[in-house]
């Protein structure tokens, strides 16, 4: 007998705390249990029962080729059969490194991890090391991973610092740690004003995917630029979603800015755990074993997320026309989508940036986390919960992109615009 989704969730939660192992996955904002994924292939994810869906969730960004594509599987196979860790350098990271660098120039140097978190928290602790300052500047809405410093809330009002994201997260870290409104130029003089000398780094996503898509507005991330050049602070581009997910690079290429630090994941892993940081030269090579900032890992690098990552990589580079496809499909789908909306009186605004995107059930416009929260988390539970009703696996949470695949195929589009048309009319 196949076992139903609640009895998979009951006996995870006998041994697993909450009974997942990251916190989103329990769909505590959506309601009822999660469905269990048993495999996946192209665009397509199955459940445990057997139920086909169209996956808009795509393991949140990293199966950009599609589930299980024959040439990542086939490199993983390989790769395993030779040993699947060694603690000793291989050429297969020269290769990925390589291959992240040539494709983003202000990545003059590269160290691998095994998640995004890791090449947050290291960028973090090597921008400290390099400016020899302590506070840090992130943005409401951004999420860079759960390492403590950068699990902060906002304090109230631009120059007060932060405070802990969590329970566990010491206020004195915290208050190291400025919050500040994401597209808010005047926000960030303010900060750089009062904490000139102070400011190690700024982080940011440079297209914000995790309070759902909100796209950078004119001049922000150029003021960004400019004033951490001008104080000698470190500029972090969290690329973990956007890197490789728009063209063959960085969203930073695509916009002629060049952070100091880079950090890569999701993508670039293909499927395996793998996160990057990279960026230039002086600023890398204080890490050791050559600068005295330490940072290591006894997985990073491993030899079955370098194939993963490698052959993912190698297909992107190869079928870099794919990518304008895939953004005209999610375009397509878009405009679709905000008339079905319009057409059933449901307020909806659609943010998206290529193959990446939101509906916020609001009128809109979402610039920052202030606006996002205004959207209708309830509505939208219904929406999650009728769209996969009707085959379509969205994110269970308001407060996430989706994303297309190079799989996903215009009936795709066809068959979720029916699913959406069919979910409105119960709404
Ligand atoms: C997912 C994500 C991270 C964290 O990566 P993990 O591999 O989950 O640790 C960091 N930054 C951004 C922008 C992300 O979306």
């Amino acid at each position: 007998m196949t076992p139903t989704n609640e009895n998979l969730f009951e006996a995870a939660g006998r041994v697993i705390a909450g009974g997942v192992n990251s916190p989103v996955r329990a769909w505590k904002s959506v309601g009822g249990d999660p469905v269990f994924a048993s495999h996946a292939k192209g665009s397509r994810i199955y459940d445990s029962t057997g139920k086909e869906y169209i996956d808009y969730v795509l393991s949140w960004g990293p199966m950009i080729l599609g589930h299980a594509h024959p040439d990542v599987i086939d490199a993983i196979c390989q790769a395993t059969r030779h040993g699947t860790s060694f603690g000793a350098p291989t050429d297969a990271e020269t290769q990925m490194a390589k291959l992240i660098s040539e494709a983003i120039p202000s990545i003059q140097r590269v160290r691998m991890t095994s998640s995004g978190t890791e090449a947050a928290m290291t960028a973090v602790r090597l921008a400290r090391g390099h400016t020899g300052r302590k506070k840090i500047i992130k943005f409401d809405g951004c999420y860079h991973g759960h390492t403590d410093s950068l699990l902060i809330k906002a304090g109230s009002g631009v120059t007060t610092l932060g405070i802990p994201g969590s329970p566990g997260i010491p206020e004195e870290l915290a208050k190291l740690t400025l919050s500040l409104p994401y597209n808010d130029p005047s926000a960030l003089e303010e900060a750089f004003q009062c904490y000139t000398d102070q400011l190690a780094a700024v982080i940011v996503e440079p297209v914000a995917g995790n309070m759902g898509v909100v796209v950078p507005q004119e001049g922000f991330l150029k003021k960004l630029r400019e004033l951490t050049s001008e104080n000698g602070t470190v500029l972090i581009f969290d690329e973990v979603i956007t890197g490789f997910r728009f063209f063959f690079g960085g969203y930073q290429n695509l916009i002629g800015i060049e952070p100091d630090l880079t950090c890569l994941g999701k993508i670039i892993g293909g499927g395996l755990p793998v996160g990057a940081l990279g960026g230039k030269k002086e600023i890398m090579e204080q890490l050791a074993p050559t600068g005295d900032v330490y940072q290591a890992g006894t997985l990073s690098g491993n030899p079955l997320a370098m194939s993963a990552g490698i052959a993912t990589l190698k297909i992107l580079q190869w079928k870099a026309a794919s990518y304008k496809s895939m953004s005209d499909l999610a375009d397509g789908l878009c405009q679709e989508m905000e008339k079905l909306f319009a057409g059933h009186g449901i307020a909806a605004c659609i943010n998206r940036i290529y193959s990446m995107f939101t509906v916020f059930f609001q009128e809109g416009p979402v610039n920052d986390l202030n606006s996002a929260l205004k959207s209708d988390t309830g509505l939208y539970a219904r929406y999650f919960h009728g769209m996969l009703k009707n085959r379509i696996w969205l994110a269970p949470s308001q407060f996430e992109a989706g994303f297309l695949s190079f799989a996903h195929t215009a009936e795709d589009m066809e068959r979720t615009l029916d699913a959406c048309s069919k979910t409105l009319k119960n709404l």
